[in-house]
């Protein structure tokens, strides 16, 4: 019998994150352009008396334990499928900052459902993988697949994209995080009574992904939510403007924030943007990676 399965699982960085109207059933419809990026959760299960998480890390004093854990809601709904019981001890290796717009619970609800797949021998199809990931939350399918996708509905209906080339990031994570329902009400809030359009992915930014091209992405990247990500955390436009003065090519809010994403040219030129960052005291961390990255791998 296998004794532990460990699955490997990406961070996510919204390059398009376009917001529409709000729905009936109080979600809103997105366009949403994803792009996995190399800010890895290491997720191992091993067979237990009962279902149970455990997580290390720098911020994993945030993460919920319990039945609300994403990885452990993953795991119940492959074994409820199957007809069997979620026996298992989940152990979270956490990089991903928590419930900072980086899909780090996500990551983890995608990553468990392939690793308790693989210990169990379910033999889920791909299909009722995705099926179970959108059941989870809208970002979770695409942790599963990671790469570039398009999200359209609440993000979970997704089209793979391709990219031509590797793409520099550096991230600035905030203290604190915010949470996701809050700065959707807050973007509401903001746009009041004005008539709000069908989000649509850019043309511009699909076709700079396609051909790798940084400075047509920079040109291109948008995201609906940074400005009610900075009304309800105004600190985040110092670090935006540090990132910025410092060569980014691009700073924008990642999802719903508070982490600031800013796009660079190559690795040398996310030295001096992270440099900057930390000198700026205005985030509580700062990371350099790149993407796209594979999604939720078994190692
Ligand atoms: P997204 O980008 O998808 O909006 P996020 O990156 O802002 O998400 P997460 O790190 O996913 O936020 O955490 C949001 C909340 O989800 C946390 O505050 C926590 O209560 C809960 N949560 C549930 N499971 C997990 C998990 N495995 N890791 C982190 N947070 C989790």
């Amino acid at each position: 019998m296998t004794a532990s399965v460990t699955v490997r699982v990406p961070a996510k960085v919204n390059v398009q994150l376009a917001v529409g109207p709000v729905r009936s059933d109080g979600f809103h419809d997105l366009a949403n352009v994803f792009l996995a990026v190399g800010l890895f959760d290491e997720v191992t299960v091993r067979p237990a008396d009962a279902l149970r998480v455990t997580c290390e890390g720098p911020d994993a004093g945030q993460v919920p334990l319990d039945a609300g854990n994403l990885a452990a809601r993953a795991a119940l709904a492959l074994a409820k499928r199957h007809g069997r019981e979620a026996n298992v001890h989940i152990h979270i290796d956490k990089n991903i900052p928590v419930a900072g717009g980086m899909a780090g619970g996500s990551a983890d609800g995608a990553a468990a459902l392939v690793a308790c797949d693989a210990l169990w021998g379910t033999g889920a199809s791909r299909e009722e993988m995705l099926e179970i990931c959108a059941e989870l939350g809208s970002d979770v399918p695409f942790s599963l697949v990671g790469g570039a996708a398009l999200g359209r509905g609440r993000g979970e209906l997704l089209t793979p994209l391709e990219t031509g080339g590797t793409f520099h990031w550096v991230f600035a994570v905030a203290d604190g995080g915010l949470s996701t329902p809050a700065v959707y009400a807050e973007c509401d809030r903001l746009r009041g009574t004005a008539a709000v359009p069908d989000p649509e992915p850019s043309s511009a930014l699909l076709a700079a992904l396609r051909a790798g091209d940084v400075a047509a992405l920079a040109a291109a990247v948008g995201n609906d939510l940074q400005e009610a990500a900075v009304s309800l955390r105004p600190s985040l436009a110092a670090t935006l403007a540090a990132g910025t003065e410092a060569g980014a090519l691009a700073a924008m809010v990642s999802g719903s924030g508070p982490t600031t994403a800013f796009l660079v040219e190559d690795e040398a030129a996310a030295r001096k943007v992270a440099d900057a960052l930390r000198a700026s005291g205005t985030c509580r961390a700062v990371r350099e990676t790149s993407g796209p990255v594979a999604g939720a791998t078994v190692i």
